[in-house]
């Protein structure tokens, strides 16, 4: 497969996109980005890399997180994780009140933003700073150049107020054990992570290899946790637009309100791509774009 002259095609036939989305501006922070930034990169298991565009400048890589949240917690608790948190797509906005209220403070799933708090609280048991573990993980997967954007962090805090109300509401149904300033500091830094298409892809290596780092045989989850990492981007990646990503891509992934959107084809590779402008659900348009075509040409998905 050339998959280099495939990415130069699709990169440019998604440029007429461009225009059609806006850049998220719910903070200062992520509205001052440049909205024609537009990366690619594809690291493959056995070790080819392809990219285009911007694919190693960084950016905000917000829920995209909750993916490296979510396979610390269950490398610590595994599936004693599902008794705080469960595994449905939400089918409403990342930051529902409504459904936490309905479903009294168990939250759908890890991704969206109720799940991944209550992820942060289980991390909080067991980690002493699970901000520097983080970086570490990351670290691990094979990227070194990761920090957190101190500007992006402070306007995640400032504006942090559906997020209170959040990890508050479910503090009250006792599925919080920390102080609720101590899980939304861990939350905003998760946020304001910032990576590369580059650095996403190849972080994310190890769920399409069913676990293990392919540069240095480390095995991060077993088999089947990866199944179940993997499953639940499938449904759950994509806020309230998860099917649409399914039935338009077919492939477990995950995407954040900076522009990025991170997938990963089993056994044989993952994908990141970033431009900032999103649609109404808060999923990058071209980035969305860019792996429907990238599925449809190569013929390759889960299905
Ligand atoms: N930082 C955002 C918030 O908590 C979530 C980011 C995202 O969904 O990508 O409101």
């Amino acid at each position: 497969m050339k998959f280099q002259a495939l990415l130069e095609e699709i990169y440019n036939e998604v440029q007429p996109l461009f225009g059609q989305g806006q850049v998220a501006d719910y903070i200062p922070a992520l509205g001052k980005v440049d909205p024609r930034k537009f990366g690619i990169s594809i690291q493959t298991v056995n070790g080819q890399s392809f990219e285009t565009g911007d694919a190693n400048e960084k950016f905000s890589i917000q829920s995209i997180s909750k993916v490296f949240n979510l396979a610390m917690a269950i490398r610590i608790v595994d599936e004693q994780l599902w008794e705080r948190v469960g595994v449905e797509p939400s089918g409403n906005p990342f930051n529902s009140l409504v459904q936490l209220e309905h479903e009294r403070g168990i939250p759908r799933n890890p991704f969206i933003n109720s799940g991944a708090q209550v992820v942060i609280d289980i991390l909080l048991e067991h980690l002493d700073n699970p901000n520097e573990e983080m970086l570490s993980f990351v670290k691990k997967l094979r990227y070194e150049d990761v920090y957190y954007n101190d500007a992006v962090f402070q306007s995640e805090k400032e504006y942090g107020y559906t997020n209170q109300a959040l990890v508050n509401f479910m503090k009250a149904h006792k599925n919080i054990m920390h102080p609720v300033d101590t899980v939304l500091d861990v939350y905003y830094h998760q946020c304001s992570i910032e990576m590369s298409c580059h650095g996403l892809a190849k972080s994310f290596l190890f769920l399409a290899n069913n676990g293990i780092i392919p540069d240095t045989g480390e095995r991060i989850l077993t088999k089947s946790q990866t199944k179940r990492v993997n499953a639940l981007m499938l449904t759950c990646g994509f806020y309230d637009q998860a099917g649409m990503f399914a039935y338009h891509v077919g492939l477990p992934g995950k995407s954040g309100v900076g522009g990025g959107i991170v997938a990963v084809i089993p056994e044989e590779l993952s994908i990141a791509v970033w431009s900032p402008e999103l649609n109404t659900y808060g999923n990058s348009v071209i980035g969305m774009k860019v792996l429907e075509l990238l599925t449809t040409r190569t013929g390759k998905s889960v299905f």
